[in-house]
């Protein structure tokens, strides 16, 4: 089945056309790299999906239901963002937990989720600690616990490496393409960056100015580059 599917989505914002008839469909297990320069509109194509804005015309499709009219909670999607979200007051396991707790579940439910999500990322010696006592990449570690928890249909992640250093980066970058490998999740993810597309993905969706400008593998994309810009941009030879 088809995980996403987004059909001639157009969305603006007064009279700025920020997304120009997008059309992406994304394959279940799928691993998709939303890659394009800054202010093309990637985080407002992944914030369109995640029912965080409304789209102007078009359809998004989420494992064959059609959620323009779905509320973000009810699209059975996790979002990681750049800058982590974290809650300052609450420790690492009730930041993990607090959504599932909203949601209702049970406490052994909870427990179970808690504890799946920190041997994954290797969480389990800070459950007790406050976002102020870990580092940007353990805090970046919660941020995706938090999203492991809910079990999602859909992972989507707005550039969640950017604030991190060099080295950190490449881990977490390794710990995420881990974690596709266990869970088997569709996962997109936005970034501006070549190095992290042509890593993480099974397949590149470039974006220009709020228009796809190509689809492809990455191979594809390096190897066969529709224009300059593309080619340009992931770096194949001229
Ligand atoms: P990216 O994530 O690729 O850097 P964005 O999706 O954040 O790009 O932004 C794309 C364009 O949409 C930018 O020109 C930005 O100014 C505009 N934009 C984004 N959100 C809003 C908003 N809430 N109101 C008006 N313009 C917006
Ligand atoms: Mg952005």
């Amino acid at each position: 089945m088809t995980a996403l599917t987004l059909t001639n989505v157009n969305k603006s914002f007064g009279n700025v056309h920020v997304l120009k008839d997008i059309n992406i469909e994304v394959e279940e297990g799928e691993f998709v790299v939303f890659v394009g320069p800054s202010g093309c509109g990637k985080s407002t194509l992944l914030r369109t999906i995640a029912g965080l804005e409304d789209v102007t015309s078009g359809e998004v499709c989420i494992a064959g239901d059609v959620v323009n009219q779905t509320p973000p909670s009810k699209r059975g999607i996790a979002m990681v963002f750049q800058s982590y979200a974290l809650y300052p007051h609450l420790n690492v396991r009730n930041n993990m937990a607090l959504a599932l707790k909203q949601a209702k579940e049970s406490k052994e439910t909870i427990e179970e989720r808690v504890a799946e999500a920190s041997r994954m990322l290797s969480l389990g010696d800070y459950l007790n600690r406050f976002p102020s006592e870990l580092s940007g990449g353990q805090r970046q570690r919660v941020a995706i616990g938090r999203a492991i928890v809910r079990h999602p249909k859909l992972f989507l992640f707005d550039e969640p490496l950017s604030n991190l250093d060099a080295a950190l980066r490449m881990n977490t970058r390794l710990e995420i393409a881990n974690l596709h490998d266990q869970l088997g999740a569709t996962m997109v993810y936005v970034t501006h960056d070549q190095t992290e597309a042509m890593t993480l993905a099974d397949k590149i969706v470039v974006l220009r100015d709020g228009r796809v400008e190509q689809i492809g593998s990455p191979m594809e994309l390096y190897n066969n580059p529709t224009n300059q810009f593309v080619a340009g941009f992931l770096g194949s030879p001229a």
